[in-house]
């Protein structure tokens, strides 16, 4: 477990100071907002969906460097994937992150988002991670109103 922490904190730390897919997209056609009050951390989500591929996606917001990272993550491995299988990696992160599935219960089409198990050390900071996630999943929906995680 210690390696995973080590890959935790330099992934976090990594994606902190250089967040992929950060900004506005022009070519986007949903959009989502995410608020976390416990921590303060607000994300916006933009995507551009080509029939049920998401062609693009992109972040926008102020957080925390866990909600952050989160967001940049979550960016990298929702990018080409089909609608279905976006939604599908969202509940696996979310049993993975609240602690519902083991270290490596969330099967190897995590990739590198496992670091995200880190969070558990940081209940508090469960919250911060899940948030883009959520946000992700209301910008899939459709939906146009707030989300927050309380
Ligand atoms: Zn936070």
């Amino acid at each position: 477990m210690s390696d995973l922490r080590d890959l935790y904190q330099e992934l976090i730390l990594d994606h902190t100071k250089r967040p992929r897919n950060f900004g506005q997209l022009a070519t986007a056609n949903r959009k989502a907002e995410g608020f976390n009050p416990l921590c303060g951390d607000r994300v916006t989500v933009h995507l551009e969906l080509d029939g049920d591929t998401v062609r693009e996606i992109h972040f926008e917001g102020s957080g925390c460097a866990i909600s952050t990272a989160s967001a940049s993550l979550m960016t990298e491995a929702i990018k080409g994937l089909r609608v279905e299988d976006a939604r599908a990696l969202f509940e696996q992160v979310h049993k993975l992150v609240t602690g519902a599935s083991g270290p490596n219960g969330g099967g190897p089409s995590l990739g590198k988002l496992v670091v995200l198990a880190g969070v558990r050390d940081y209940p508090i900071r469960v919250k911060c991670a899940s948030l883009p996630w959520h946000t992700l999943c209301a910008a899939l929906s459709g939906g146009d109103e707030t989300v927050t995680t309380e």
